[in-house]
């Protein structure tokens, strides 16, 4: 049974859609079958993968149990793109019983084709992040290293509680990977040190570091791994998509 991955935090910007696109290559390269699910509006993911964004009938459709896409994007990846009509779902399914519900039933029958369903979040704790939360094994949750982060640290475990608590005690944090790292930098080292009091043995080994690189890899449809393999945000992303797959086994 595939494990089924929320890639979450409500700060905007902090590398949520860039760490589902490299460690779904990752995953995908290293034989592992690799679902993303991109469930923000923006459809960065989307266009990240090299995929045509759509109006209509896409991630949209799929969570309301309607024929939708899976597009083969490369071997072991398939992506179920997100549609701009995804946005209207936090309108038409608040006040609708069971909406938390929605998207856990529709990738019911498809999470033993997986071995890794990534689901890319919107930057809110919306209905779609909400929906995300409930359905997934777990969360990870990418920190940019910066000043700012420290502040949402706390909000975030609490949005991550009250998930578990209201739709979803068998939530569990899978880790959180640090993103933007600029290690000669004197603020990163500090914020990298406080994240890691705070999350302890959640943060992971690998940190992502600041790399233009990364940035230029989405706008050519391009994995880092595809667009410049030596370079060192290539590795990092590899590291970590190889402690992801330890860390899920060490759970069972
Ligand atoms: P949103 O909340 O809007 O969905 P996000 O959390 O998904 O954003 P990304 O889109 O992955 O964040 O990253 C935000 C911006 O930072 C993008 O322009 C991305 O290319 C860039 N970026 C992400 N990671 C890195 C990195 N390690 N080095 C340099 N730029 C990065
Ligand atoms: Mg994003």
């Amino acid at each position: 049974m595939g494990a089924v991955i929320a890639v979450f935090n409500q700060k905007g910007g902090v590398g949520k859609t860039t760490t589902v696109i490299n460690l779904a290559v990752a995953l995908s390269r290293d034989k592992h079958r690799v679902l993303v699910v991109d469930l923000d509006p923006q459809a960065n993911t989307t266009s990240g993968l090299g995929l045509e964004k759509i109006t209509e009938g896409g991630v949209y459709s799929f969570v309301l149990g309607e024929e939708a896409p899976f597009v083969e994007r490369s071997p072991n990846l398939d992506v179920i793109p997100s549609s701009a009509d995804v946005a209207g779902l936090e309108v038409e399914l608040s006040g609708v019983e069971g909406w938390q519900s929605y998207l856990h039933r529709a990738l019911e029958e498809y999470r033993e084709d997986y071995d890794y369903v990534f689901i890319d979040c919107p930057p809110s704790l919306g209905i779609l992040s909400l929906m995300a939360l409930a359905t997934s094994d777990y969360v990870l949750i990418p920190v940019q290293t910066e000043y700012y982060a420290l502040e949402g640290l706390g909000q975030l475990s609490g949005s991550i509680a009250l998930v578990q608590e209201s739709f979803n005690p068998n939530l569990k944090i899978l880790g959180v990977l640090l993103t933007m790292s600029d290690g000669r930098n004197k603020l990163t080292r500090e914020v990298t040190h406080q994240v890691r009091e705070y999350f302890g043995d959640y943060v992971f080994q690998a940190v992502i570091p600041r790399s233009v690189k990364l940035a230029e890899a989405p706008s050519f449809g391009k994995s880092i791994l595809e667009y410049d393999r030596l370079n060192k945000g290539s590795f990092a992303y590899k590291k970590a998509a190889k402690e992801l797959v330890k860390r899920r086994l060490a759970d069972g």
